[in-house]
């Protein structure tokens, strides 16, 4: 049985070593004595993987294992508890992702690192037989990082910057593993010029974030809010409040404008409005939520009552219809009026048009 030990964090020289290769032949008792410690010290722990350097032995043995719930990764699978003898791994694509990784030997601060997405990784187990696979994902990144202790290198070397390291505490208070991922990307920007105008140079624009997107219901209608009293149409969503985060303040606004709770399913990505005139500017963070349950509670506002509010539930290329009429006949207008509302139609016609290419 081993022992808990107490992990050796950065700074420390046992750390900056480059491991010895174990001899495979010789898998004797000292070795296994190092894997059960190894064990025992990453099962105490919420890692997901442990080098032996990180309980100051020089030998190249890992041992990697992923509860479910000590997973905070994106797309990240269960892994068992799984020793490995020195170890060695080579890219099997170029394809790359970045996400912020945590170490036993760094308390408190994540850093974003790039890491190869395939990998063939070749080991040897406690037995001695030799092992060779492909893994992807998550699991290739955890075998990258524990692979680098064993060399020396603890991760934030490989920070990727601007603004590469952040506290666990603050990940969690700014969603920056949701607002960072890949499928958070920017995918369209609605300026002055998109609704037949010009912008001005913006200074210090007042900044808005918002979360909104579609609300699917199991018979494939989505929701879409309809002010009939100035033939409007939108998507629900609206501003992300206080300490929420992007799918919180989805959530909510789903909830109060729908009536419904929804699950999120899918994620779209960001898209900006640059209303140059007002000198704003808004970014929103674009779900997809299934109803999981109708309350059929809406909060509607006064005002949004006296401008006839109602909530239509379509097909997906009803409502891209309805949206593209209703932005043909506000461009047609030349009141001021209506500036800001077209840019919010024509946000939620990109939403829709995204959605709808992505399906
Ligand atoms: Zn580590």
């Amino acid at each position: 049985m081993g022992k808990v030990i107490q992990v050796r964090e950065v700074g420390d020289p046992v750390l900056e070593k480059v491991c010895d290769e174990v001899d495979i032949n010789n898998i004797n008792k000292d070795v296994l004595d190092t894997i059960e410690d190894l064990k025992v010290t990453l099962e105490y722990g919420t890692g997901l993987g442990i080098a032996a350097p990180q309980i100051a032995v020089n030998k190249r043995i890992i041992v990697v294992g992923a509860k479910k719930e000590n997973i905070n990764y994106n797309d990240a699978e269960e892994i068992p508890l799984t020793v490995m003898i020195n170890p060695i791994w080579k890219k099997l694509s170029e394809e790359t992702d970045i996400q912020y990784e945590g170490c036993m030997s760094v308390p408190s601060i994540r850093g974003r690192v790039e890491r190869y997405k395939n990998i063939e990784l070749t080991y040897y187990n406690e037995k001695g037989e030799k092992i060779i696979k492909e893994i992807h994902g998550f699991f290739a990144r955890l075998v990258q990082h524990e692979c680098d202790h064993l060399d020396g290198i603890v991760f934030l070397e490989k920070v990727k910057g601007p603004n590469g390291f952040a506290t666990v505490k603050n990940i969690k208070k700014y969603n920056l593993r949701g607002r960072k991922e890949k499928n958070m990307e920017l995918f369209y920007k609605v300026t002055d010029e998109d609704i037949g105008g010009k912008s001005v140079k913006m200074e210090n624009p007042k900044l808005r974030h918002g979360a909104r997107g579609i609300v699917i219901r199991e018979d494939g209608k989505i929701a879409v809010f309809n002010k009939s009293n100035k033939n409007e149409f939108k998507l629900p969503g609206g501003g992300i409040e206080g300490e929420e985060n992007p799918k919180e303040a989805f959530k909510r606004e789903a909830l109060e404008e729908t009536g419904c709770e929804v699950e999120i399913i899918d994620t779209l990505g960001t898209i900006e409005e640059y209303k140059s005139k007002n000198n704003f500017k808004q970014i929103s963070y674009v779900f997809v939520g299934k109803v999981i349950k109708d309350t059929k509670q809406l909060h509607v506002t006064k005002k949004e009552k006296d401008e006839g509010a109602k909530l239509l539930w379509e097909t997906p290329e009803k409502a891209l219809e309805l949206v593209k009429g209703c932005y043909d006949k506000l461009v047609a207008s030349k009141y001021a009026s209506v500036y800001s509302t077209k840019f919010v139609v024509l946000r939620d016609r990109k939403i829709l048009e995204r959605y709808l290419n992505l399906k």
